[in-house]
């Protein structure tokens, strides 16, 4: 295939052509009747911006065990109908990714994926860490100093020891980083409301404290600093959790959610709003915003973390934690690149040259010649509206409902169309303006 005239984030208008699965060159003007396949396909990308497939740090695609939140199928197509070409998998499902056969299980429900993947090692109290570094883990965690969807919380001796274990196997630690001794259990005693949209969400962020992170951050960069470790903070949502990430050496990560949403959202969004990392005050979430925009934070990632509608309708201390949010994260990012909040280049490194680079994704996240041909296709000024309708998750609702994002129109993973659609087209499920390819997504350790 030879993509013509595309426009690159830092202004370059170029040719790329890609053979089989990797990109073989980047350059003005490539002659199609030089390719090595005379009669290859030629992509006008006139007018649109090419971008490297984004990288999904933390997903939740929630097989094997919950199959009715999400399954790989349904959560790569979302991946895929939002420009994401390749996602790491967290370890709390059921059972939990923390042994050799819960790998090789995950590892069979993952083959179902249309895009390429990671599959991260889970730390239990009963984890069984010879088998799980046997498989081709990705990285190990998202380790939870507090519970979370799961209950997979650990003790600090057991996530000090598991850190240790992880330098010795040199994989990258991630870390889930709140200190639940810091939670206001006050924050229980007021008045929850009703249920779903009904509940008094804002609680939740009264509960689960911005200290509670910045204490939990500090705790696992030390950790990190005695054991030489490379510590990864997952969904930092405050300044003070980035800030102390970044003072203790560690690698930080922001999520859609914390960007775009603040407790002014949850009257409206009730239960649809709990997340962990909890949403917090409009002060806080323009500060997080500032330090993704200046480089600060190193990648966004969506934790993705589907669950139904009917589980999400319950009070609030009862309702599920987590929204998804993988095939909306590009979108958002690409409206504020549009409306001049964020440069693209910063985009691109947030969500492909950064994470290529922390997870040692060594042919993931440029374009590049050599690197796979993970590409995709945008018009920087076809911005629509976010409807959960539309999306392609088993999970039918979006907490960004009503925002507007910037869509791809055409997703490659090495090479082969994993999603298109027809330009300025609709979408959403079924609709006949877009459709997916068969691709077989890899294990990015394969
Ligand atoms: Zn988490």
């Amino acid at each position: 295939m030879l993509i013509t005239n595309a426009e690159l984030v830092d202004g370059q208008i170029v040719d790329v052509r890609v053979a089989g699965e990797r990109i073989d060159a980047v350059a003005a003007d490539l002659d199609p009747a030089s390719g090595p396949d005379s009669d290859e396909e030629v992509v006008d990308a006139d007018g649109t911006l090419l971008l490297p497939g984004a990288i999904d740090a933390h997903v939740h695609f929630r097989e094997p065990g919950f199959s009715h939140k999400e399954t790989w199928e349904t959560g790569t197509r979302s991946a895929a109908a939002g420009g994401v070409t390749t996602v790491i998998d967290m370890p709390n499902t059921s059972p939990p990714t923390a042994t050799g056969d819960a790998f090789d299980a995950k590892a069979d429900a993952a083959s179902a994926a249309c895009i390429d993947y990671g599959l991260n090692g889970g730390v239990t109290g009963d984890w069984d860490p010879d088998s799980l570094f046997d498989r081709p883990l990705c990285a190990l965690g998202e380790v939870f100093l507090a519970d979370s969807t799961g209950d997979l919380g650990v003790a600090p001796a057991d996530f000090e020891a598991a850190v240790d274990r992880a330098v010795a196997e040199d994989v990258i630690v991630t870390v889930h980083a709140e200190d639940e001794t810091l939670f206001d259990e006050s924050a229980r005693d007021g008045d929850a409301g009703g249920r779903g949209r009904d509940a008094n969400a804002d609680l939740w962020s009264a509960y689960r404290t911005a200290d509670a992170e910045a204490a939990a951050v500090e705790y696992a960069t030390d950790v990190g600093d005695e054991t030489g470790a490379d510590i990864h903070i997952a969904h930092a949502s405050t300044p003070e959790g980035i800030d102390a990430a970044v003072d203790g050496g560690a690698t930080c990560e922001v999520c859609p959610h914390h960007l775009y949403l603040s407790r002014d959202d949850l009257d409206d969004l009730g239960t649809l709003g709990r997340m962990n990392p909890p949403l917090r005050s409009e002060e806080r979430r323009e500060a997080v915003f500032k330090r993704v925009a200046d480089g600060t934070v190193d990648i966004v990632a969506t934790d993705h973390a589907p669950h139904t509608r009917e589980e999400k309708d319950a009070d609030l201390w009862d309702a599920p934690s987590g929204v998804p949010g993988v095939e909306t994260m590009l979108p958002l990012l690409l409206e504020s690149a549009r409306q001049g909040d964020l440069s693209y280049e910063r985009v691109v490194d947030l969500v492909a040259h950064n994470p290529a680079d922390i997870f040692d994704l060594s042919s993931k996240g440029r374009i590049e010649p050599g690197y796979d041909a993970d590409l995709v296709l945008v018009d920087p000024d076809d911005s629509r509206e976010i409807r959960g309708d539309d999306t392609h998750s088993k999970c039918d609702w979006t907490p960004f409902e009503g925002r507007q994002g910037v869509f791809p129109e055409l997703t490659l993973v090495r090479g082969e169309v994993v999603y298109e659609r027809a330009p300025g087209g609709a979408a959403g499920r079924g609709d006949d303006d877009e459709s997916f390819g068969q691709v077989d997504g890899e294990n990015v350790r394969r």
